[in-house]
């Protein structure tokens, strides 16, 4: 089937990574959930110090497993070389690396500038095409910081330009601490384009603020076809304070699916995920479409 739009669902990463560890097995009940709602794209894991994300510590233990889904592109989060070395060993080739756009939120998640961060972006991009793996840098605090207040856009856009000049294969911008608004998603996203007119740019979106699905369907306008999600809503940054949930794929799926925007994603099935890990986490996932139950109307056939 083919798609207009491309879902990188992120909960087994970002949905995960705040919470009281999981055991392996409920993470990969959780995956499997989620590969059989069609989704193209998991993040399943990072690969960062086990003492900073306890909750992901497991993250060679979950990439053993993922041969078993030969259907899905799956990737995780690296913070430094250390943890592409980790990834590449472990089999897990499509590798995304953050750089803050801000020194505090920098400093504060792993113990750089955001200057040293973007000096990384070439020797990691060696070590993972040299494994025959491809790498997204991925833009985070594009907007604002909790320490250092408001994101210039031109440092995001410069940021951009680095990362491809470095090697990266593509990009997203992240509204980190989800205080993005539709109009300065659009603008941000332009400013990128301007540095970045051929590159297949991403958007990583919180709806800590209810502006989440908002900005989505902004970026789309603004010419964005990737987006990552994560079922049940789930997630939040545990270095930036007051972070929250990512929007949910189950609503992206709606929004985008009620447009004829292909998602390839089956939104029933979505929700049974969200179900599944509001159960394994032993809370209400926080999803408006899931606490409504879905659709009211079935969807005509297309
Ligand atoms: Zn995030």
């Amino acid at each position: 089937m083919s798609i207009d739009i491309v879902i990188r669902e992120v909960g087994p990463r970002d949905g995960l990574q705040i919470e009281r560890p999981l055991p392996t097995e409920a993470k990969l009940e959780f995956i499997d959930a989620l590969v059989a709602t069609g989704v193209p794209r998991i993040e399943v894991t990072s690969f960062v110090s086990p003492r900073a994300i306890p909750a992901l510590a497991d993250a060679e233990a979950v990439a053993a497993q993922l041969v078993q889904w030969p259907g899905v592109e799956f990737s995780a989060l690296v913070a430094g070389l250390g943890g592409v070395r980790r990834a590449l060993a472990s089999g897990v080739t499509r590798l995304e690396y953050v750089v803050s756009a801000s020194d505090g939120h920098s400093r504060a998640n792993v113990g750089r500038t955001s200057a040293e961060s973007v000096a990384l972006i070439a020797p990691i991009a060696d070590l993972v095409h040299e494994a025959g793996g491809e790498l997204e840098v991925i833009v985070a605090i594009a907007f604002d910081c909790p320490f250092d207040g408001r994101t210039p856009p031109e440092r995001v856009a410069e940021i951009a330009g680095r990362a491809l000049a470095s090697g990266a294969d593509t990009l997203s911008v992240a509204d980190t601490v989800g205080t993005a608004t539709p109009v300065r998603t659009g603008d941000v996203l332009d400013r990128v384009r301007a540095v970045a007119p051929e590159v297949d740019l991403g958007i990583h979106l919180h709806n800590t603020r209810g502006q989440g699905l908002a900005n989505a369907w902004a970026a789309y306008g603004h010419g964005v076809r990737r987006f990552d999600a994560s079922t049940g809503g789930i997630g939040g940054c545990p270095f930036a304070p007051g972070a929250s949930g990512n929007i949910a794929t189950e609503e992206l799926v709606y929004l985008f699916e009620d447009g004829g925007i292909r998602t390839g994603i089956d939104l029933d099935r979505t929700l049974a995920a969200a179900q599944l890990i509001s159960r394994l986490l032993g809370r209400p996932a926080d999803s408006n479409l899931l606490a409504a139950g879905g659709r009211l109307v079935p969807r005509p056939e297309r």
